[in-house]
């Protein structure tokens, strides 16, 4: 919990945001009690849990920037399906391509026209000439992994300390408070010791970078370019320039996760700040909704590892899946990536990112606080501390009581956030008044619990 607030005033104030949200949310409460019976925790997927309220809304439709809820409430979607929708939600063009592909079939295993475009618009997007398609980021990752291993011989990785790339077993570790590595908080049926296959290594902190690559022994890098997965923590200027040089001196395959970091841009961080990884992963909104992903191969890598794909035991090699690569969803990808996330769009986007960063900014300011609000792009995010410079220190301010009340006071004020980020997250579809409202609502609730 962090400092500068009554607990038992945000507790009375959670307690009638729960009441309100209860009596407004019939239907989803009807559903939440019916799903109990045969679905575990009473969802598909337990991070449905997360979003605040005693029960999950149920949603009955979603368009462009907005989410209507079974009980008829509208919603300023600013969660966006945690990146899926990031290109907006039933964006037209995107929409008509889907149905048309799934009314010619949606996957055979094998290729349709639509691969080789979408390989090359990827490419011109972020620099790397060879493709491979997954059907989610944590598929693509778990490849890019093993193309790392089979490129270097070499069988360790590196993370960053509270990185967050999907449910890669390598990768769900921090570090503990004596420095060794563990499993994540919250990683259940952990399969291995994590310390046997990783490294971490604090955000920002190129020396303990240079300590853990001196051995050689590490195969890649594995590396969001800016941590978003606990509050946005930025790279420090330069820190890019090291994590590229260390990894070239000593062996080691830079893979860099941009599924978050398209908010940058359409080529991401990769794009806009010219970084040149070995590989790279995509994911969540390349599909426009459809489970789409993919990642691509430096020339030097693909040279390495290429032969290997056309040999006949392919199909047992760890890497591709039945439906990766579908006609339907390589078929969103090229309709994403032709209508939504393109320069026009992220120039109209990320100025309303940058209002909601202002307003919220001022908000914290007039209230006295020392919290920050880190944009990157389209999308932004408010944490209850300074900037923090690695995940370490930005998972110490966290405050899940806080959270909980200011995630619930703005959806029953028809706004939702991101289930365990702060995060607003901006598409083409929103409008000014959309980052205004939320100020609006930000310093009711701040007014409640601090007072004016
Ligand atoms: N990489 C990053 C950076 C992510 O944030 C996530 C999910 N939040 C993933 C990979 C995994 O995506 P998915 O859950 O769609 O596999």
């Amino acid at each position: 919990m962090i400092a500068g607030y009554d607990p038992a005033r945000l507790a009375g104030l959670h307690q009638r945001e729960r009441a309100d949200f209860r009596d407004r949310h019939p239907r989803s409460a009807a559903l939440a009690a019916a799903a109990g019976r045969h679905l575990l925790a009473g969802v598909p997927m337990p991070w449905m849990r997360r979003w605040p309220g005693d029960f999950p809304l149920f949603v009955a439709d979603a368009a462009q920037g907005m989410v209507r809820d079974v009980d008829g409430h509208d919603y300023v979607d600013l969660c966006l399906g945690d990146t899926g929708a990031m290109g907006g939600h039933a964006v037209p063009a995107v929409t008509a391509t889907i149905a048309d592909r799934a009314g010619r079939g949606a996957t055979a295993m094998l290729p349709t026209a639509d691969a080789a475009w979408v390989a090359a618009e990827l490419a011109r997007r972020f620099g790397l000439p060879m493709w491979q398609f997954a059907l989610s980021a944590t598929d693509a990752n778990r490849f890019a992994l093993r193309i790392a291993r089979l490129a270097t011989a070499r069988r360790r990785i590196v993370v960053f300390d509270f990185c967050y790339h999907g449910t890669v077993d390598e990768t769900l570790v921090t570090l503990d408070a004596g420095g060794r590595v563990v499993a994540r908080d919250g990683a259940i049926g952990v399969p291995v010791d994590p310390a046997l296959t990783t490294a971490v290594v604090p955000f920002n902190d190129i020396a303990a970078l240079e300590r853990a690559l001196a051995a050689g022994d590490i195969a890649c890098v594995l590396a969001e370019p800016a941590l978003t997965n606990i509050g946005v923590v930025l790279p420090e200027p330069g820190f890019h320039d090291a994590l590229r040089r260390l990894t070239r001196e000593t062996g080691t395959l830079l893979i860099l996760d941009e599924t978050h970091t398209i908010c940058a841009g359409p080529g991401g961080c990769t794009g806009a700040d010219g970084l040149s990884p070995d590989l790279l992963v995509v994911g969540k909104p390349i599909g426009g909704g459809v489970p789409a992903a993919a990642y691509g191969l430096s020339a030097t890598v693909a040279d390495i590892v290429g032969a290997r794909f056309a040999e006949p035991s392919i199909d047992v090699s760890g890497i591709g899946g039945t439906l990766a690569g579908n006609a339907l969803s390589v078929a969103a990808m090229r309709a994403a990536l032709s209508t939504t996330l393109r320069e026009e769009d992220f120039a109209t986007a990320i100025p309303l990112a940058e209002r909601f960063t202002a307003g919220a900014a001022a908000v914290i300011a007039a209230h006295g606080l020392s919290w920050h609000v880190q944009r990157l792009g389209c999308r932004a995010e408010y944490w209850f501390c300074p900037p923090p410079r690695d995940g370490a220190a930005a998972a110490a301010a966290g405050d899940a009581g806080l959270e909980a009340y200011l995630h619930l006071y703005a959806l029953n004020r028809g706004m939702l956030l991101t289930p365990f980020h702060n995060m607003a997250l901006f598409t083409p579809y929103h409008s000014p008044s959309d980052a205004d409202r939320h100020s609006e609502i930000f310093d009711a609730a701040l007014t409640e619990l601090f007072g004016p």
